[in-house]
């Protein structure tokens, strides 16, 4: 990903402009990187590929996280990992609306960004 010299980077999926930052290597279920996907992208793709959420999800739609309950789960997901991003940092309309973008292919070790 190109760096400009603002020091934004865009997001691999839905190319929004995010800062890069140096990641909690400890930090799950995702963390910061210097390159990859904003952090409503990285969340789209743990909620997408964690099971059982993402066979929740495929069942009755994404819109359900825009319930302030489950939010509140996934907040308690990313604090008992650590997460270096925190829950107010993530818009859920843009991960509702966004749900069905394509994931890009990353490559292993660098993943996700900060915003
Ligand atoms: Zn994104």
């Amino acid at each position: 990903m190109m760096v400009n010299p603002t020091g934004f980077a865009r997001c691999q999926r839905c190319r929004q402009l995010c800062r890069p930052r140096k990641g909690n290597p400890n930090s799950r279920p995702f963390r910061k990187a210097a390159e990859g996907l904003c952090v409503n992208c990285a969340v789209t793709e743990f909620l997408k590929t964690t099971e059982p959420i993402s066979g929740l999800l495929s069942g009755i739609g994404p819109e359900v996280l825009l319930r302030f309950d489950l939010q509140r789960q996934v907040g308690n997901i990313m604090s008992a990992g650590n997460c270096d991003a925190s829950l107010s940092e993530i818009s859920w309309q843009t991960v509702v609306d966004q749900w069905d973008l394509p994931m890009p292919k990353l490559r292993r070790g660098i993943t996700r960004k900060g915003v």
